[in-house]
Order: structure tokens, then sequence, then C-alpha cells
């Protein structure tokens, strides 16, 4: 039974991977809700599963087509080391 610990270890890994936190104390399965800190300090609730699979991260962070909000690649960069990743200066 020591996969769910196996499991939480990766969400921390994860959230980690974007330049945030895992808030939720327990691990739920991926397809329920957790709690999450961005790096940017928004807290926001999503399952594993959409961050992971999906792709997604902060709804706050994210470019909003509704509220007219693009990407601040700039400061993105600067705190997510995923997106950093992608994003080559120069
Ligand atoms: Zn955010």
């Amino acid at each position: 039974m020591d996969s769910s610990s196996t499991d939480k270890a990766e969400l921390i890994a994860f959230a980690q991977s974007r330049g945030g936190r895992l808030l939720s104390a327990e691990f739920g399965g991926r397809a329920s809700l957790h709690r999450w800190r961005c790096a940017l300090d928004h807290e926001f609730e999503a399952s594993p599963g959409l961050l992971i699979d999906g792709g997604y991260w902060c709804p706050e962070c994210f470019p909003s087509p509704v509220e007219d909000r693009g990407w601040d690649w700039a400061r993105q960069v600067e705190v997510d080391p995923l997106l950093a990743s992608f994003y080559r200066k120069g």
C-alpha cells in the first residue's frame, strides 16, 4: 500500500516543477480536486489529472479570452521552471 504516498510525492514534485506548491494534505486520487498555490500566490482547486495530463495550471495566471488577458511570459518564466524550459530568450 505504498502507491498513495508515491502519488502524493509525484504531485509535490509536479507543483514544484511549476514553481508552486501542493496545499492539500491528502492525495485523493487523480480525478479528485486538490488545492494548489502557484508561484504568484494564487490558490486554486483542480484535479491532478487535469493539471498533469491536461497541461493546465493556475487559472489566474492562464490567459483568459473572456477577460481579455494574455500571457505575462516575462513574469511567468521567472517563477515557473517548466515554462522557462520551453522559453528561450534571444
Ligand atoms: Zn497564479
